[in-house]
């Protein structure tokens, strides 16, 4: 007999609506704000394994900075630098964001060589400023702003130039794709809304101590995290350090600059050491009546904030991976706007960056070792891809390693295609726009590399 802690997501995407806390009176803010869960739930089950395998499953591995290459996607928003007024005319002041995170502001367009193809460039070079290096290549530039616009640098592979992304006129055309939707582009948190969320989470961990007097809690921040827990504090900083590691990675596969913070203020994370004290807190406080058999939440709502709930439970290595897991499912939350990411991708996501960051786990190998018979018998992912209230136990495993597949076969294109869905795109159009492939296409390359031929979605 051989028992295996698997995890099944039960209540993701189930939306139910919440008020946000605030001041009373006067100030209150009286309407409802959409909230939404995302979950581990372990469930134990016994039984023999079949072990035999043909071809290997994509194995994990970290995602590289890759460059950012135009895709189908973008092509629309290609700013025009063939015609008179545009913002590297020779003259015009800029300030230059680089992929580093670092910025140089009040840059003088000194000269601009031209590519062979319309509206391209070699290069841009500025009148020298003290601080500024006198050649900055363009690959290590990530964004070029001028006052009333910002203007993303993506290379053009086929002719080896860059080409000018217009920033201003995508969130235009996003923000009315979304709009049909109910949905929108995430702003920059106005600094209210960055208090009003720190006091909510703040009440929440004040309850976390006063329904444990038996314990002690304490709080450790970082630069993007606020950890709150009973547990031993020599326990914690290994656990902190692999929610950095989540983030730094996240931030790599979704080129987002180092430095920028994804949160409204400070992701909060509360974990008891007592899983029972876990699901109290959630049917008491977050509205979450069953969470039997559940590890830990991702509770996100659509006024931006997010935070992590966890019970420690007795396996170090399964709790980190639950941590990750599910704080991954908050920064997605976070990506440019409020839109959903379907299930499949967002569970893949989730299971494969906890993959990275807790290499010492095998629940990705082990729920592909049980996945396999499964998938072999039916030829099929059993309708993996079109699950939209939440995906099976034994489809994780397909999850992440589909994820494995799709950043391994090209990083940049799976930046498009979280970003094309974000922006309103249907995912089947998304995967068209970016990897320009369907569905079938899709599974069966997969099915390909599992040594299965014909596999259906
Ligand atoms: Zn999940």
């Amino acid at each position: 007999m051989l028992n295996i802690a698997q995890e099944t997501d039960t209540s993701s995407l189930t939306s139910r609506f919440r008020g946000i806390r605030g001041a009373k009176g006067a100030n209150s803010r009286k309407f409802s704000i959409r909230s939404s869960v995302y979950c581990l739930l372990i469930a134990i089950f016994a039984g023999c394994l079949s072990v035999v395998s043909h071809a290997a499953p994509p194995k994990i591995t970290a995602a590289k900075p890759v460059p950012r290459a135009i895709m189908k996607l973008e092509r629309d928003y290609v700013t025009n630098l063939d015609g008179r007024e545009h913002p590297l005319n020779v003259g015009s002041v800029v300030t230059l964001q680089m992929s580093s995170g670092k910025i140089y502001p009040d840059l003088e367009v000194a000269q601009v060589e031209r590519g062979s193809k319309p509206n391209t460039f070699k290069q841009i070079t500025f009148k020298p400023v003290k601080g500024v290096p006198p050649k900055i290549a363009p690959a290590a530039m990530r964004q070029i702003r001028t006052p009333d616009n910002i203007y993303d640098v993506v290379i053009d592979p086929a002719s080896k130039s860059y080409l000018l992304i217009d920033q201003k006129l995508r969130d235009e055309v996003a923000a009315r794709r979304l709009e049909s939707k109910r949905n929108r582009l995430w702003e920059e948190p106005k600094p209210e809304e960055v208090a009003e969320a720190k006091t909510f989470y703040e009440d929440l961990m004040q309850k976390a101590q006063a329904d444990n007097p038996q314990s002690r809690f304490h709080k450790v921040e970082t630069q993007y995290f606020v950890f709150y827990t009973d547990m031993p504090p020599a326990q914690v900083a290994g656990y902190i350090a692999n929610l950095d590691k989540m983030y730094d990675q996240l931030c790599v596969l979704f080129s987002i600059p180092v430095g920028t913070n994804i949160w409204v203020g400070k992701c909060p994370v509360i974990v008891f050491t007592n899983p029972n004290s876990f699901h109290s807190f959630e049917a008491k406080h977050m509205d979450t009546s069953d969470t039997q058999g559940i590890a830990g939440l991702s509770h996100q709502w659509s006024d931006g904030r997010v935070i992590t709930i966890c019970g420690r439970g007795d396996d170090p290595v399964f709790f980190a991976v639950v941590l990750v897991h599910e704080t991954a499912h908050g920064f997605l939350h976070r990506i440019r706007s409020t839109s959903r990411i379907p299930s499949w991708m967002n569970e893949g996501v989730s299971e494969w960056i906890a993959s990275v960051v807790v290499p010492q786990s095998s629940h990705i190998a082990n729920r592909m070792t049980g996945a396999m018979p499964q998938i072999r018998s039916t030829g099929s992912l059993g309708g993996l891809l079109s699950a939209d209230a939440g995906i099976d136990g034994w489809q994780y495993g397909v999850a992440a390693t589909m994820t494995q597949f799709l950043v391994s076969t090209d990083a940049n294109a799976y930046r498009g295609l979280i970003t094309a869905i974000k922006e309103g795109y249907t995912w089947q159009e998304a995967l068209e726009l970016t990897y320009g492939i369907t569905p079938e296409q899709l599974v069966s390359a997969y099915g390909r590399q599992l040594g299965l031929n014909n596999l259906q979605p």
